[in-house]
């Protein structure tokens, strides 16, 4: 390894404690820079949905040392069931077309993946909870960081790796909107008791243009998911009262369990709520200040591709960073050899966020007939590598250098 003395830049501030911040921060500690990350919660947000990984992140993953303990929080789900408005189940599916998942891949609840990030980087890494980057400015010699609560402070680098919302993006690249790609759909997901003893189950109620999902899996009681059509105006990023008003009143008639799901949303501890949108930008980098994650190249938080995309985006722009030696010149190269890698599961993401929800009730017929037609033909291996390959290659759409 480079001896530290030798880093052109050697401090680095990221700020968001998620994926990708950790996942930055897990490599950057390793090669020797100094490294603090910011995050605007008061501690690390555990709640969320089961994520995906696959491919080049597993590698990853493995690579970082982690591969037990992902193991070890795999959901492992057995199967599920989409499910009419009396709990009838219409289509029943194994574990490989409820995850479509090549073989070596892994879904983990999101916030368990925060936590083993964390612990496999808090003793070296400063963490500052409750707070966040007001104001940055660039010099020659560094960046000077203001924040909202603690005094300034100069850094050499900071990163972005503050979500689809980034601030860092606002303040340095331009308004969310220059950036943004809706699909016309929002989503939202609370934590609820297991009072259906769904066993590593989920059960689907599609209706047209809108979906509840409701599972458990080996780690969290339940979980429920709402997708609908948003509204031209959505309630503001902070208003959960708001939200919780809109999700309840699109589902006001919603069968199966919707109105259960309803009546214990507002007493979730972990309620999440956010549009089902794109990040598109053409550069990641703008002097000494740089994005990854979702706050670069979200695919939409129903792609099943975000969070690979960010371990793997954390894994290259670190390695590019030591191996120039901590010259912000390695922000290009990381550009370079991310970019194909993510054009791929940019347009995979939005034909996965785009195709979920059947809009009419003719769709909905064709993809309920679909999904019970493949889950049991004799050939549904044959079927089932056809849906799979796509995502398979998106997802191993990068060689991972060995820095
Ligand atoms: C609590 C939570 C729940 C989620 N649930 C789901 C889900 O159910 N389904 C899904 O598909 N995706 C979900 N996501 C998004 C998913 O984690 C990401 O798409 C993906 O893992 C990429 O991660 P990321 O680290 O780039 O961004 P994110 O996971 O979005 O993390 C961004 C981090 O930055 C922090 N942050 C934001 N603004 C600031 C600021 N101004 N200053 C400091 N810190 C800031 C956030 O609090 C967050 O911790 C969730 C994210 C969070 C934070």
């Amino acid at each position: 390894m480079t001896n530290a003395q030798q880093f052109t830049n050697k401090t680095v501030l990221i700020s968001g404690a998620s994926i990708a911040g950790p996942a930055l921060a897990f490599w950057l500690d390793r090669y020797g820079f100094t490294v603090t990350i910011v995050e605007q919660a008061p501690s690390l947000r555990e709640g969320g949905y089961k994520v995906d990984i696959r491919g080049a992140a597993m590698e990853v993953i493995e690579r970082m040392g982690l591969l037990d303990e992902l193991r070890k929080a795999s959901t492992d789900m057995a199967g599920g069931a989409w499910v009419d408005a009396n709990g009838k189940p219409l289509a029943t599916l194994g574990p490989d077309l409820i995850g479509l998942r090549s073989p070596g891949d892994d879904e983990v609840l999101r916030g368990d993946l925060a936590r083993i990030l964390f612990d496999a980087t808090k003793s070296g890494v400063e963490y500052v909870f409750g707070d966040s980057i007001t104001d940055l400015v660039q010099h020659a010699d560094g960046v000077e960081v203001h924040f909202r609560n603690a005094a300034p402070r100069m850094f050499d680098l900071v990163i972005g790796a503050d979500g689809m919302h980034s601030t860092v993006r606002r303040q340095v690249f331009g308004p969310e909107e220059r950036f943004a790609r809706h699909t016309g759909m929002a989503a939202c997901v609370i934590s609820v008791p297991n009072y259906l003893d769904l066993d590593r189950w989920e059960l689907v109620h599609p209706t047209p243009g809108r979906i509840v999902q409701m599972y458990s899996t080996t780690r969290a009681a339940a979980k429920a998911q709402f997708i609908f059509p948003a509204p031209a105006q959505l309630p503001d990023r902070g208003d959960v009262p708001a939200q919780q008003r809109l999700v309840a009143d699109t589902f006001a008639d919603g069968g199966w369990e919707t109105a259960n799901l309803l009546r214990l949303m507002p007493e979730s501890p972990d309620f999440y709520f956010d549009s089902v949108s794109q990040i598109h930008l053409d550069t990641w980098s703008a002097g000494r200040v740089a994005l990854v994650g979702d706050a670069a190249y979200c695919p939409s938080p129903l792609s099943g591709q975000g969070t690979s995309m960010a371990l793997v985006g954390a894994y290259v722009l670190a390695g590019e960073l030591f191996a120039a030696a901590g010259d912000q010149r390695a922000f290009d190269r990381y550009q370079e050899k991310m970019q194909h890698y993510i054009d791929e599961n940019l347009a995979l993401g939005w034909k996965n966020a785009t195709q979920m929800v059947a809009g009419g009730k003719g769709a909905l017929r064709m993809q309920t007939f679909m999904l019970r037609m493949v889950s049991r033909l004799p050939w549904k291996g044959m079927a089932l590598r056809s849906i799979i390959e796509p995502i398979e290659q998106a997802a191993k759409a990068i060689h991972l250098e060995d820095y």
